[in-house]
């Protein structure tokens, strides 16, 4: 008997300016479940969507309502389980939130080989992954776990606290999600470690975010040492299309336990999720800088309540929007207060600058203490580690007769010399060129660096240091395959004495031999305009004071030295006691007379032009058609302002600023202005892109 045909509502990955539907009618000759993956035409062609809701009441007894134009679905991916509710509210949650269509963001989050492939290749996938895949997953792991990781470490007091805390705040229906506030080397991983091990005993999954796909094989490594019985795996855009569909399957099938990812792993299909885990929640990188810009931690937070599920955010230095929270009581607030062992933190030192003397106008790269106390580490056999946030040989080439400096063409910024290969490379856009020989505006042979990046204060380092094994780590020397690895490896080996590194380097690395570390020139970070710069330095310097002495051994010799114009700031004031508390009190006194989040929500239209004009008429007009709209009364709208970099590629950029002191009055708006918003850039031709970015990290 063969079946009516009926409507299938389908959403495809449609841009969010497309003007098209939330979702698009199928025909069906069966009943679809939401969640369904399939196939279905799209003008010319024909692309994967997902079923998105139940067929609308009434409408398979009345099939004559059924319009004739719809066409048929293509393909059901008949093989693959449909995806869950829980997903899908997360999709239409984040897809509503964020200011995208549910198509759109459940599409780009699902793995890029699964859009590509039909129903039955994903069928063949599928046999292949249950006839050997399962074992090829396990195989993944450490054939031979680290013996001292499988052993069990004794809990401190701090450590048996913070379960029971977490254990009493999962008991809350929904759970309260968790702030787990601990110094660097506090043992916080012990405790993500013990909960994963409850919730794996009771049969469910665990989700794991870490910030950076090269922190997640350390991660990897102890969990998979830790719970030898149980499938792991990776989730992160470093996997090769193949292995990132195979690991996704593992996880929607549940077959696999745990999860550990960046920030894209939040939205895993994960039938039996029992706990999320969100380490280093502060960090920047859990924000989606393009496309649908979510923050996976605020998800991972929604997700949690929405799933029943507890969340635990861990940071020695926690977001202000978290540490609010927790003041609040919104987040339950557990602290690990001490080292692990009774480790102490390295003492801080600074180095005043304004002290030091000068040579030819130019101070050197390490005054003469830091240099000394580097030797005498190298002579102890530990290692040193300096921090300096900016890559390449020098941010500019300079001429001293004319005035010219290394500009890019195409972008309002430098172009940076990198001196291994003797280029001048747009960091913005990646225009690059040989360096010239000579000046390009007056030909003088003798143009200059100016300022020092990494490779430079290597350079400076080796002549400092002549004996001293010196290696670099940063996006340059990280991005030739296995090349990070390989460095991590000699530190980790003892082959090198001094460490130079960006950001890179501060972050969650387990080094064990390193007793000092220093930042060679933090102060650019402390003038900032941005109003999260402080929060961003104060992490980043905390971070970076936790690669010190993380073996109790050497813990009490270890230190962290500044190189600053500024020694008596109050930023590093509150660095030299370790204070956290102190510095997120003054900052929240700073954001809440200010009128800054987490007092505040924001949201930025962002437009792009060939001319700024451009961008600025349409940032104008899309103000004046706020005029009424629900939720305007309550939104405060500023004039349109470029961002600190202004024209990348020869684009001029261009954002408008909202703000309101009521986050659903901001939504309402948010949501009420996006139709306007697709008419006017209909008529402004000029522009090429818009954006809203809803809690926007830098402004
Ligand atoms: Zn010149
Ligand atoms: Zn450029």
């Amino acid at each position: 008997v063969g079946e009516l045909p009926r409507r299938v509502r389908v959403v495809v990955e449609a841009p969010q300016h497309a003007a098209m539907a939330v979702a698009l009618d199928y025909l069906s000759d069966r009943a679809l479940p939401a969640g369904t993956l399939v196939r279905v035409p799209l003008g010319k062609r024909e692309v994967t969507g997902v079923v998105w809701d139940e067929e609308p009441a009434g409408a398979a007894a009345r099939p004559h309502t059924v319009p004739t134009e719809l066409r048929p679905v293509a393909q059901v991916f008949d093989a693959l389980a449909p995806l869950g509710a829980g997903w899908r509210a997360l999709v239409s949650f984040a897809a509503g939130y964020y200011q995208r269509t549910v198509g759109e963001l459940a599409l780009s989050v699902l793995p890029p080989e699964l859009r590509r492939i039909d129903g039955v290749a994903l069928a063949r996938r599928l046999a292949r992954l249950r006839a050997r895949g399962l074992a090829d997953a396990v195989a993944a792991q450490p054939a031979t776990p680290d013996p001292g990781a499988v052993e069990q470490p004794e809990l401190d007091a701090a450590q048996q606290a913070a379960l029971q805390a977490i254990a009493t705040a999962a008991a809350h229906q929904p759970p309260a999600a968790v702030l787990l506030h601990g110094v660097t080397g506090s043992g916080k991983t012990e405790v993500y470690l013990r909960q994963a091990a409850r919730v794996l005993a009771q049969g469910r999954q665990v989700l794991v975010l870490v910030p950076e796909i090269n922190l997640t094989p350390q991660l990897e490594a102890r969990f998979a040492a830790r719970f030898p019985g149980h499938r792991l795996v990776a989730m992160h855009s470093g996997l090769t299309p193949a292995r990132r569909l195979r690991h996704w399957l593992l996880a929607h099938l549940g077959e696999a336990d745990l999860v550990l990812g960046t920030r894209l792993a939040v939205f895993a299909s994960l039938p039996r999720l029992g706990l999320i885990v969100v380490d280093e929640e502060h960090d920047a990188s859990y924000k989606q800088q393009e496309g649908a810009r979510y923050s996976a931690r605020d998800l991972a937070v929604w997700r949690g309540r929405a799933e029943s599920v507890p969340v635990l955010l861990g940071s020695a230095t926690p977001s202000l929007e978290s540490w609010q929270r927790a003041l609040e009581g919104r987040y339950c607030h557990v602290a690990l207060p001490g080292r692990i062992g009774g480790g102490a933190l390295p003492r801080v030192r600074f180095v005043d600058m304004n002290l030091l003397p000068r040579t030819r106008g130019v101070t050197t790269a390490l005054a003469a203490p830091l240099v000394e106390a580097i030797e005498s580490r190298i002579a102890r056999g530990e290692q040193s580690l300096l921090l300096l946030n900016r890559r390449g040989y020098a941010p500019v080439l300079h001429c001293a007769d004319c005035g010219w400096k290394s500009d890019c063409p195409h972008c309002s910024a430098w172009r940076v010399f990198h001196k291994s290969d003797r280029t001048l490379r747009c960091h913005h856009c990646g225009y690059t060129q040989r360096v010239p020989r000579a000046c390009p505006a007056c030909g003088n042979p003798d143009i200059q660096p100016l300022g020092r990046g990494t490779e430079k204060l290597e350079e400076q380092i080796a002549e400092l240091l002549p004996t001293a094994r010196v290696a670099r780590i940063d996006a340059d020397t990280a991005r030739r395959r296995g090349a990070l690895e390989a460095s991590l490896a000699a530190v980790h080996a003892g082959d090198v004495d001094v460490l130079v590194g960006t950001q890179m380097i501060a972050k969650g690395h387990d080094f064990r031999r390193i007793t000092l570390v220093a930042a060679v020139n933090p102060d650019t970070a402390l003038f900032a305009s941005d109003f999260r710069a402080p929060e961003r330095l104060f992490a980043l310097l905390m971070q970076a004071a936790g690669r010190a002495g993380r073996d109790a051994q050497q813990a009490a010799g270890s230190e962290m030295w500044l190189q600053t114009w500024h020694p008596r700031h109050a930023l590093y004031a509150a660095l030299r006691a370790h204070d956290y508390e102190a510095f997120a009190a003054s900052q929240l006194a700073e954001r809440r007379s200010a009128g800054l989040p987490p007092f505040t929500h924001l949201a930025l239209l962002r437009a792009e032009a060939r001319q700024a004009a451009q961008a600025a008429a349409f940032l104008e007009a899309a103000a004046q058609a706020m005029a009424g709209l629900d939720g305007a009364e309550a939104v405060t709208v500023y004039p349109p302002v470029p961002p600190a970099v202004a024209r990348v590629a020869n684009v001029e950029r261009l954002q408008m600023l909202l703000e309101s002191p009521s986050r659903r009055a901001l939504q309402r708006l948010l949501t009420a202005w996006r139709e306007p918003l697709t008419a006017l850039r209909a008529e402004h031709r000029g522009v090429l892109r818009w954006a809203i970015d809803v809690d926007p990290l830098t402004i």
